[in-house]
């Protein structure tokens, strides 16, 4: 008897997922992309030309960093001359096959991982399908449907973070992974900031990016578990301690608070370290969401992160207190 015909082999999905929040929508999980796989959630560094502001590949590697986000907009405007396009400009950066994700550079779509929500000027609404309305968001309207049914490798939460009220931004950040399929990675655009990531886990969301740490770096500012240090500041003049003791980066290793704020005065070197430091910051603050996901302490992880960013400063703020709470995180 013939052997039946072999049908057509079912892709392999792109997210394993390891482990799910007992009570939030936190999951942990593993990206298998072409050029390897990748734990998350995770941060991606923006690094459209194959590495981000002020350091090298093999400096990102060292700092834990998997992958990168290519600005595919930015790509266009400015490419790499003599590269072939967006492929050749990042296999000719890239100094190792690292995975790097083309984004959609603002509100276009994206072939890989089309936006599955994005905003426009009067309301948040996605390519296509049928409409909700979202309670205490002043009219504006997400619109799934169709789109989650497409067969693309992930979803992306596009539009956010551009000034909008908290408020409006966690509930439709919370409301997207509603109704995004489990299965697919969820990556939300342009989240950077350390609080603005841990709630964002906790609504359900795997991947982020942002220009946020290597930027602030540039303006001399450290990220630090208690918030910021701004080392050009007088008092840091003195301060012989390195940014955070508990910091394994090369640059808390080596330099102190003092010597960095006399760096920072004349020399782009300080820039560079400071950049070090705040990549390894965000480096380390995903793993520990992401060990504590598998661990199943997820709620107290975030309970002691906000008691450490937000306990010298009259306690985490309103909005972030009512998200965790919606997904059943309450703070202290
Ligand atoms: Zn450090």
């Amino acid at each position: 008897m013939a052997a039946p015909a072999a049908g057509p082999v079912p892709p392999v999905p792109v997210l394993r997922i390891v482990a799910e929040c007992g009570r939030s929508r936190a999951r942990a999980g593993e990206l298998r992309l072409p050029h390897g796989s990748v734990p998350c959630p995770v941060f991606m560094p923006v690094g459209t030309r194959g590495t981000a502001k002020g350091l090298t590949a093999a400096q990102l590697a060292a700092l834990g960093c998997r992958i990168c986000l290519g600005n595919t907009f930015h790509l266009g405007t400015r490419p790499v001359s003599g590269t072939g396009g967006l492929r050749g400009a990042l296999g000719l950066t890239l100094s190792r096959p690292c995975p790097e994700l083309p984004n959609p550079g603002g509100d276009r779509s994206c072939r890989g991982f089309p936006a599955g929500f994005r905003r426009s000027p009067r309301r948040y609404r996605g390519v296509t399908g049928g409409s909700r309305s979202v309670p205490g968001l002043g009219g504006p309207q997400i619109w799934g449907g169709a789109m989650t049914q497409r067969d693309v490798p992930g979803f992306a939460i596009g539009g956010l973070s551009g000034g909008e009220a908290k408020a409006q931004f966690w509930r439709t950040v919370k409301l997207s992974t509603e109704q995004l399929p489990r299965d697919k990675p969820r990556y939300l655009m342009g989240v950077g900031y350390a609080t603005d990531l841990v709630v964002c886990v906790a609504l359900g969301c795997d991947m982020f990016d942002c220009v946020f740490p290597t930027r602030t770096a540039r303006f001399g500012s450290a990220l630090v578990p208690w918030g910021s240090l701004q080392l050009k500041n007088q008092q840091f003049a003195k301060d012989f301690r390195p940014i955070d003791a508990d910091c394994g980066c090369p640059t808390c290793q080596r330099y102190s608070r003092a010597y960095l704020h006399a760096l920072l005065r004349s020399n782009t070197a300080a820039l560079h370290l400071l950049t070090l430091h705040n990549i390894a910051y965000q480096m380390k603050l995903m793993g520990s969401i992401r060990d504590s996901i598998v661990q199943q302490r997820f709620p107290e992880f975030v309970r002691e992160f906000m008691d450490t960013m937000y306990g010298g400063r009259g306690g985490p703020p309103a909005w972030a207190r009512e998200a965790l709470e919606s997904v059943g995180i309450t703070l202290a």
